[in-house]
């Protein structure tokens, strides 16, 4: 080989990796995202640096994020508290199986969740993700009854919930557009309509029904809001007397509390706005402040007291390897720590106050069908028709995107759940860029 060649062949190289340094096109050739048709949509946006409400491109542009990444960086992209914290654990105690062993942060953790959560609960039980919270859930509540000698086979759940992506929160979930190729598979599920405030009694009635007729293990439910169904709300008095009708009948009821934990409503938990507290409680997302992927599954003395024995096989044989991974919980201990801190209940106050406001600005123009707040949560229902994942949605996701803003519209419903550490100036331009897609649909 001359040395031209062999220069030649550098040269090829050298374009070779810079071409390469293209992560979207980096991104094509390995990468299966979720919840994505490749061949429609190829493009992903590669994002580089993160800090409080702001996402950074390869290109510089910025992203405000108008829904905290999927409602978990709540404290703001790389909170240096948490990231702080979580640095100081890795150097300590990275990780060691959860079964035989036990450590200070999940000791801490479960000390510290059992006093903010209901007084009813009792019991943590760790796993990695919102989905594997749910599953545990579903699995304690069938075990529950197993233990002592009643089989049961039925769920009852909301129209429209959603739970998760695992067999179990999949059959839990009434969203299932995309359920197609699994729904021989699922779980045995009854499925009733929130109930409004005008509703209330048909829907106790509808499950009433059900709870005679099938022999039903749990009511899994997201409390007040069913966020990927677009951020609906339903009645808490309707909910806390399904819940006592459960009570009536002896099936246990366990609340999705992965996106509506901490704060977003207004109080810590929606379930602080219920006087029947659900006998399990499923908490994930905002758990970790976006840091670490963790979730837990509390439960009340009863649920648990039913795996007491001394047999052996009555005890609860499931777990996740990561399960109340040291690094997560010192996250989580960071971010209760954040919550109720006079910084972020200024600004959690803040924005309920910015929502109600905008709220009543735009609640009469001719393209708002609806909206509605609750916490830090804000949701408009446009006067269009679209599908989930049509193509509006993506028209309005592009339009956002370009004046920098992160919302994704689920249907014809556009919402914000801002990081708590959201300045003014951000959450105008959030409202602006709404107010902006008012006058072009
Ligand atoms: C996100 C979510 C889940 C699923 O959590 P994953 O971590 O994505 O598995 C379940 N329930 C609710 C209400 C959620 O918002």
């Amino acid at each position: 080989m001359n040395s031209s060649s062999l220069q030649d062949k550098e040269i090829r190289c050298s374009i070779n990796s810079s071409a390469l340094k293209n992560l979207s096109e980096r991104d094509k050739k390995h990468l299966w995202h979720p919840l994505t048709q490749h061949k429609l949509n190829p493009e992903m946006l590669p994002i580089v640096k993160a800090k409080g409400a702001v996402l950074y491109d390869e290109d510089g542009n910025q992203y405000i994020d108008g829904i905290a990444s999927w409602y978990t960086a709540m404290y703001g992209h790389c909170n240096p508290v948490i990231s702080d914290a979580i640095t100081k654990q890795m150097k300590e105690l990275d990780f060691v199986m959860f079964s035989g062993f036990t450590h200070r942060p999940a000791i801490e953790l479960s000390e510290q969740l059992i006093a903010i959560l209901p007084d009813n609960q009792e019991k943590i039980f760790f796993n990695d993700n919102g989905s594997t919270a749910i599953e545990a859930g579903i699995k304690m509540a069938l075990q529950y009854y197993y233990n002592q000698g009643d089989k049961r086979d039925t769920l009852i759940a909301f129209e429209d919930g959603f739970h998760g992506d695992t067999f179990g929160a999949m059959s839990a979930s009434g969203l299932s557009s995309y359920n197609g190729p699994f729904e021989d598979f699922l779980l045995k599920v009854e499925r009733i309509p929130v109930p409004k405030d005008d509703t209330i009694d048909e829907v106790i009635q509808q499950l009433e029904s059900i709870l005679k007729n099938n022999s039903c293990a749990a009511f899994v439910f997201e409390p007040l809001v069913q966020g990927a169904a677009g951020m609906k709300f339903h009645s808490a008095n309707g909910l806390d007397r399904l819940i006592e009708k459960c009570r009536q009948y002896d099936v246990l009821t366990i609340a999705d509390e992965i996106m509506t934990s901490f704060g977003k409503t207004g109080k810590d938990f929606a379930c602080d706005y219920l006087e029947n507290k659900p006998d399990i409680i499923c908490l994930s997302k905002a758990l970790t402040a976006g840091m670490f992927p963790l979730s837990i599954t509390s439960c009340s003395l009863e649920v648990y007291n039913a795996f007491l024995s001394d047999e052996v096989s009555k005890g609860f044989f499931h777990a996740h390897t990561f399960s109340a991974h040291p690094i997560g919980c010192a996250a989580a201990l960071a971010g209760i720590a954040l919550l109720n801190s006079p910084e972020i209940l200024e600004r959690r106050n803040y924005i309920e106050k910015a929502h109600q406001d905008f709220a009543a600005e735009i609640k009469n123009h001719n393209s708002v069908q609806e909206v509605r707040c609750m916490g830090v949560i804000l949701a408009v229902d446009l006067k269009v028709q679209t599908d989930r994942y049509g193509a509006l949605r993506d028209k309005l996701y592009k339009y956002f995107m370009e004046q920098g803003v992160n919302l994704r519209p689920l249907g014809n419903t556009v919402y914000t759940l801002p990081p708590y550490v959201i300045t003014d100036e951000q959450l105008e331009k959030v409202y602006n860029s709404i107010k902006s897609i008012l006058e072009i649909i």
